[in-house]
């Protein structure tokens, strides 16, 4: 029987088109465990789309508790008599089979409509519009494309009803921006074209290394072939389009070490859509790190590291679908003593914005109280974040207050400014959870990482457990712990 192409499917190909493969033909067997996180992630989604259609006001012909068969049948026969509003209607033509939230009829069609917990476009702010999200976009795309095989579409646009109650209108037709003619729809007709090749098997995606990996049920067995092809997206940044440009010339991660870049550079330029020269030396002196087993990291630039009484290691913690900062914890550090520093944090002890704003509050006082202290972090998440917060609680604090806490002379990007930048390291990324490991620190938990905190702090919200803090507490330490590891590591390789 054909594999009917759904819009979860669409959905899935944008993160991942070696996903769908393996959800489609992969062993059972070879599956991880679904992670906490992402099925938090799901249920959170469910209960927002329950709670939206129960008080949300939005008298709908309700489907949701049919069969499929009743579903579908029922679907159409609502299309047909006109119903306003229908909830988890289920809808299909040919090999398209979608169960869009909601179809709302417009004129003498239906526009369809996805509810999302999160918001309805990528970057924006609370005051300006961002852009389409693509994954929502081939979603939404699938089910105008069986409405217009249906004869009853309102045109080619559908709508996300998102987290902050927005009734986001995503435009499939229009150009994409100005330098951009391919609209969204164009982009939906090639991703559908992809996943009818994957479903017939004439395209076998390949996976490709990111840090989204670690949440996906395919992970120790994808990243198994993944080592054993020697393929270059074991190489730090080198993603998926770069790999694809490169595979033909040099297909793995050997083929590159061995290679001469010089030979395949002129006038600064390499043969490689995506890949200029310096990024091409930077891969290959990477590829040659990897394939060298007493390899050790090493400085390709110089640093200069202030020096300080006080260090701050600093890290935050976000629930990005409650847009909530619920903890900023400092490890403290004087006089390079590391036997004898402490651990400071703020953590809200309940969901509501005086505690965001309190710990906020409580985080800027203690970081700004000795003015030469250094500040060390990892990645901008800490200074975008905290002009968010100040912009949403101005009394702490002004905006130039926050810059002067982040100004360079006293705070350190420690991943931009120096790791990037300044080193090199035999491993497969530069998370903070990688090099701080690579250099001998453990986390005391078992299961370390910022989903997996997101996914504690739901608990905590839900049954106020002491453990489960104390569980949020010590792994957000570590992280605080790790970065202060990398600086003194990064140090050393100095010397
Ligand atoms: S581990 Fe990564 S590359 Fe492999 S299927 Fe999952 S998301 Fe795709």
């Amino acid at each position: 029987m054909p594999t009917n192409i759904t819009a979860s499917l669409l959905y899935d190909l944008v993160q991942c088109p070696k996903r769908v493969e393996l959800d489609l033909f992969g062993k059972d067997t070879d599956r991880d465990e679904v992670s906490p996180f992402v099925a938090m992630l799901w249920q959170r989604g469910t209960l927002y789309e329950h709670d939206v259609m129960k008080g949300g006001g939005l008298e709908a012909l309700d489907l949701s508790q049919m069969d499929s068969i009743d579903q579908e049948r029922l679907t159409l026969e609502a299309m047909r008599r006109g119903e306003p509003l229908i909830y988890s209607g289920r809808i299909s033509a040919n090999d398209l089979l979608g169960v869009p939230d909601l179809l709302r009829r417009e004129g003498t069609g239906y526009v369809p409509m996805d509810i999302k917990s999160g918001r309805g476009e990528e970057g924006g702010s609370d005051d300006e519009d961002g852009k389409p999200k693509l994954h929502y976009a081939v979603q939404l795309a699938l089910y105008v494309d069986v409405l217009e095989r249906l004869g009853m579409s309102a045109g080619r646009r559908g709508l996300i009803l998102d987290s902050r109650g927005h009734e986001v209108t995503y435009d499939l037709a229009a150009a994409r921006g100005s330098r951009k003619a391919e609209s969204l729809w164009d982009e939906y007709q090639a991703i559908l074209a992809t996943a009818r090749s994957i479903a017939d098997r004439t395209f076998v995606p390949k996976g490709a290394l990111a840090s989204s990996c670690k949440l996906c049920h395919w992970y120790t067995a994808c990243t198994k072939t993944l080592r054993a092809e020697d393929d270059l997206t074991l190489i730090p940044v080198l993603g998926r389009a770069i790999r694809d440009a490169m595979e033909p010339t040099l297909p793995t991660v050997a083929a590159l070490a061995a290679c001469n870049p010089d030979a395949l550079i002129t006038n600064g330029k390499t043969p490689f859509k995506g890949v200029g020269e310096d990024r091409l030396r930077t891969f290959h002196a990477r590829a040659i790190l990897l394939k060298d087993p007493n390899a050790k990291p090493y400085l390709k630039a110089p640093v200069s590291l202030p020096v300080s009484e006080v260090e701050y290691f600093f890290d935050i913690e976000v629930d990005p679908l409650r847009d909530f900062t619920y903890l900023h914890g400092i490890v403290e550090r004087r006089g390079g003593d590391t036997a004898n520093e402490r651990f400071i944090s703020f953590f809200t002890d309940d969901e509501t914005p005086k505690a965001e704003r309190d710990a906020f509050a409580g985080a800027v006082a203690h970081l700004t109280g000795v003015p030469t202290a250094t500040i060390w972090y990892y990645s901008k998440y800490e200074r975008t974040l905290y002009r968010k917060l100040q912009v949403r609680y101005p009394d702490v604090c002004s905006a130039e207050a926050i810059e002067a806490l982040f100004d360079p002379a006293r705070a350190v990007d420690l991943y931009n400014d120096v790791v990037t930048k300044a080193t090199e390291w035999p491993t497969n990324d530069q998370s903070i959870k990688t090099l701080a490991k690579y250099l001998g620190f453990s986390w005391r938990d078992t299961n370390p990482s910022g989903a997996a905190s997101i996914e504690w702090f739901d608990q905590w919200v839900r049954t106020r457990d002491p453990a489960v803090r104390a569980r949020i507490l010590d792994y957000n330490e570590d992280d605080c712990k790790a970065t202060r590891v990398l600086l003194d590591g990064i140090r050393s390789l100095g010397s």
